[in-house]
């Protein structure tokens, strides 16, 4: 199994740091926002950065790239649509990251919808979503379409269910929120809105959770779920017609939703 390392930037980013299978102190960074704390856990645990991957263009995922950069002539890897600093090789839908070196591979999926251009990364059990999904949530559709945003998730919905989801926001309790709004019979949801309010008491973090938990907790997911499509009917007051359109409505309830 891969060994992750979290770094906290900002009020609620994870920076990911994936340590290589055949020498665990060389890590590759994902979406570096800020270059400190990177930094400092480099320093702390005496790890060397052998490359950057980047999921999407926002300024808290790539703030810290240039500096990272800075005396360190390492492989940078990120979103063909989009222009991110630190010259990356541009990845699209199926292309694979190759740090053989390491002892790591990825295979890259497009996800669009939070951004236009967002790509995951998968491997190793993995899957480094940025903000597409979130464990009980969705990113925000900045430029995508419902339609895409639906697509994107249902793709990763479908990797095998035992892998590992590290997403960029310890945003779990809030979700829960509303995901319990929406589906206030969820069992396994309850059950895990009180598993995270344990860990955030201890200060935890949430992530990773894994696909078979988002496919059973996460609305956003369940779009094909009788339960689901009923709120959403009820919340927009019309009949929906499809699983894109009950994600369409979930979806901007949950951007007024406090
Ligand atoms: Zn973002």
């Amino acid at each position: 199994m891969l060994q992750v390392t979290q770094v906290r930037a900002f009020t609620d980013n994870y920076i990911w740091l994936i340590h290589s299978p055949r020498d665990a102190r060389l890590v590759v960074v994902v979406d570096p926002g800020d270059a400190a704390p990177v930094e400092r856990m480099l320093a702390e645990r005496n790890l060397t950065l052998s490359g950057l991957l980047i999921t999407h263009h926002h300024a808290d995922h790539v703030g810290g790239v240039a500096d990272l950069l800075r005396q360190r002539p390492i492989p940078v890897f990120g979103p063909a649509g989009e222009a991110v600093p630190g010259n990356p090789t541009r990845l699209r839908e199926g292309d694979h990251v190759d740090l053989s070196a390491l002892g790591l591979e990825f295979t890259v999926l497009d996800v669009p919808g939070h951004t236009a251009g967002h790509i995951a990364y998968v491997g190793h059990g993995a899957v480094f979503c940025g903000d597409t999904l979130f464990s009980a949530g969705c990113g925000r559709l900045f430029e995508g379409t419902p339609e895409q945003m639906h697509a994107s998730l249902s793709k990763l919905a479908a990797l095998p269910a035992e892998t590992l989801v590290y997403c960029a926001h310890e945003y779990t309790l809030s979700n829960l929120k509303f995901g319990l709004a929406v589906d206030p019979d969820n069992d396994a949801a309850t059950r895990y809105q009180a598993h995270c309010h344990e860990l955030r008491e201890r200060d935890e973090a949430t992530i990773p959770s894994d696909i078979r938990r988002e496919r059973n907790v996460n609305p956003f997911l369940r779009c094909d779920d009788k339960t689901v499509k009923q709120a959403a009917e009820a919340h927009a007051g019309r009949k929906l017609h499809s699983h894109t359109e009950v994600f369409a409505v979930i979806r901007q309830w949950k951007d007024g939703f406090r």
